[in-house]
């Protein structure tokens, strides 16, 4: 059964890029940057990755063409990951030539841990060749992001860290949030001193209030790291942060495929449910 678009609108900013320009605009007015991301994952065949390969590059030519302050976010399962390591590689390598001509920024997503080597692999192979052009993202509930974490520092990546959005199981990631707060902390430190511009990516106010306290009494300043939140939630904070002189990106989703995303943020927090329900039946 397809799920009305009414359902996801809380999170998802319009089935188009058309529809998600103008709350594009709208959060830049705000003084908020963005990182839009075509919705997607796990794509089977090379018609689809090709396809999304095109739409991916479409996407920056048309955040240059439309003068919006954003920067986008892949997943390279969108990208034929699934099909085959080196032909992923290189619609990675064709999207991160328009990217470096249009002076953009490519972030590659983190997805489940089947994943998580071949995508830090990837990463670091593009990072050779297109270095400030392309970031990624580092779990934090995963027993092996110390390793990577410190890793990817030295080699000076833009890394964003989050918690982790993925089920799963106790061999390979911390279960309690208390501990997962814990090794976020931990890796936010290591990305604060080591790393140019890290990327805070959490709505936890635990968390956000560390940061906070940490880069001041480390002489960390505000424009030297990024908050960063999901379209739809927190909205206030964002604006707060952005007040307080803090940098404030949001990551933008957008897309026919909006279904997994979706899921995994009614699954986080119960809250979210709630929201849905209240947005539905709003124009
Ligand atoms: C910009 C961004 C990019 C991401 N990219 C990835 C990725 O590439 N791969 C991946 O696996 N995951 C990604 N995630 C998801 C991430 O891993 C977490 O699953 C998600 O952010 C939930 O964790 P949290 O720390 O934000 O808050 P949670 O753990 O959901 O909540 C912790 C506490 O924060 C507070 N809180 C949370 N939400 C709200 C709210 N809406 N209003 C008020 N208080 C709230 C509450 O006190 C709550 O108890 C991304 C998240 C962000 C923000």
């Amino acid at each position: 059964m397809k799920l009305p678009y009414a359902f996801a609108k809380r999170f998802v900013a319009g089935e188009s890029l058309d529809q998600a320009v103008p709350k594009v605009a709208a959060l830049n007015e705000a003084g908020i940057k963005v990182t839009l991301d075509l919705l997607g994952e796990n794509v089977k065949d090379r018609t689809t990755a090709d396809e999304t390969l095109s739409h991916y590059i479409e996407l920056l030519q048309g955040i240059s063409e439309q003068g919006i302050d954003s920067t986008i976010s892949i997943k390279l399962t969108m990208l034929g990951l699934d099909i085959d390591r080196d032909y992923c590689r290189d619609n990675l390598f064709k999207l991160l030539d328009v990217a470096r001509k249009h002076d953009q920024f490519v972030r590659i997503d983190m997805e489940g841990t089947d994943y998580t080597e071949v995508t830090i692999g990837l990463f670091k192979e593009a990072f050779k060749v297109y270095g400030k052009h392309v970031g990624i993202v580092i779990q934090a509930y995963l027993h092996r992001t110390k390793k990577d974490v410190e890793e990817l520092a030295s080699l000076g990546a833009d890394v964003r860290l989050c918690k982790g959005a993925y089920k799963e199981p106790e061999r390979l990631a911390l279960q309690k949030m208390s501990d997962i707060r814990a090794a976020y902390k931990e890796y936010a430190a290591v990305l604060l001193d080591n790393t140019i511009y890290p990327r805070i990516a959490t709505h936890d106010d635990e968390l956000i209030e560390w940061v906070k306290t940490y880069t001041t009494e480390k002489g960390i300043g505000k424009s030297r790291f990024e908050f960063q939140m999901l379209y739809g939630l927190r909205l206030e904070t964002c604006k707060e942060l952005a007040a307080q002189g803090y940098n404030v990106r949001i990551y933008v989703p957008y897309g026919t495929m909006w279904v997994p995303y979706f899921t995994r943020r009614l699954k986080e927090r119960k809250e979210n449910i709630w929201f849905v329900l209240t947005t539905m039946f709003q124009k």
